[in-house]
């Protein structure tokens, strides 16, 4: 079974090592080139990672490396793939361009997938003519360890499609769980609730940074606390998937707090920008209360 997956970026290369560690051959596309290069080379630190450990021998990582063949040229890069993963930037005009062009450039039996985090898989099928293949495998980042693939089904994707994905997810050393498409899907729709309430939290003066992320992390035995886990997502991401689910329910709960709002309007954008709840100036490993929120 030939892969290919378009977007080399933090999913994509993940996705790709995953494959092509299981034997798959892979074509990764970029419309950047300096980001396949980056991809190559992160891959390969990764896989290093993992001889050092004794979980791979450096003749599997070679045998790795050489199943993955790097493309800007999208055309090329999908012609011979039978499944394609689409790890491309969480926009909507790129992903239904995206699909629209792999529509027309893949084999009409291709299966169709978006890595997507909240865009409609029902909304980027309707715009294929073949619906019945396109479906959500949202892999968690960082994807070479992390178990879940949450598989979304639009509301054309075929059974067998479904099986055949979910199959293939176990294939991959994973554990995939069936969702349908709802904003959101499963995933985020409890995460971000949770994190826009640690936030209207430290918003209300309910408690500091530093304690809502001790409570939730030593109370609920989650290995960060929401604060830090949303400077690691990206604030900006979060506000995005917050509107998706606050504009798709219609319902207030979801109303993104205004605190949240005002760090992405000022930049503050979490472990990407330097700063968000904490400061990452000197790295993410000790964790420094930004200014804004220390107590006086
Ligand atoms: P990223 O910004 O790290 O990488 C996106 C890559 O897509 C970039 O290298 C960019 O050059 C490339 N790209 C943009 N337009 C393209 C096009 N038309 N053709 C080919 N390549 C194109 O983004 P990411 O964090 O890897 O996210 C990718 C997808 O995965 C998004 O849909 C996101 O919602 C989803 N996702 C992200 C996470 C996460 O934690 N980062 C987790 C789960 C799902």
């Amino acid at each position: 079974m030939n892969i290919a997956v378009i977007g080399s970026g933090t999913m994509g290369n993940g996705i790709a090592h995953v494959f092509a560690q299981h034997s798959f051959p892979v074509s990764l596309i970029d419309i950047s080139q300096d980001s396949l290069t980056k991809a190559l080379a992160t891959i390969s630190k990764n896989l290093d990672r993992m001889v050092t450990k004794g979980t791979l021998t450096e003749e599997q990582k070679t045998q790795t490396l050489g199943r993955i063949t790097t493309y800007t040229d999208l055309q090329q890069g999908v012609q011979n793939a039978d499944l394609v993963v689409e790890a491309a930037t969480e926009n909507v005009d790129i992903k239904l361009d995206l699909f629209r062009q792999l529509d027309s450039f893949t084999k009409p039996s291709c299966i169709l997938a978006s890595n997507t985090s909240s865009i409609s898989i029902t909304r980027i099928g309707s715009v294929t003519q073949r619906p019945d293949k396109v479906i959500g495998m949202h892999f968690m980042n960082p994807v070479p360890v992390m178990k879940l693939v949450e598989v979304i089904r639009g509301y054309s994707t075929s059974d067998e499609v479904t099986t055949q994905i979910l199959d293939l997810s176990k294939q991959l050393g994973k554990i995939p769980a069936e969702a349908n498409d709802y904003p959101g899907f499963v995933a985020n729709r409890i995460l971000m609730p949770m994190i826009n309430e640690a936030i209207y939290s430290l918003f209300e003066g309910v408690a500091g940074v530093e304690e809502i992320d001790t409570i939730m992390k030593l109370g609920m035995a989650h290995p960060m606390g929401p604060l830090q886990l949303a400077d690691f997502i990206g604030l900006d991401v979060c506000l995005s998937i917050l509107r998706v689910l606050h504009d798709g329910f219609g319902n207030p709960k979801y109303a993104p707090c205004p605190l949240l709002v005002n760090m992405v309007q000022a930049g503050h954008k979490g472990v990407k920008s330097g700063q968000g709840f904490y400061i990452y100036t000197h790295g993410t490993k000790d964790l420094v209360v930004a200014d804004t929120f220390k107590k006086r």
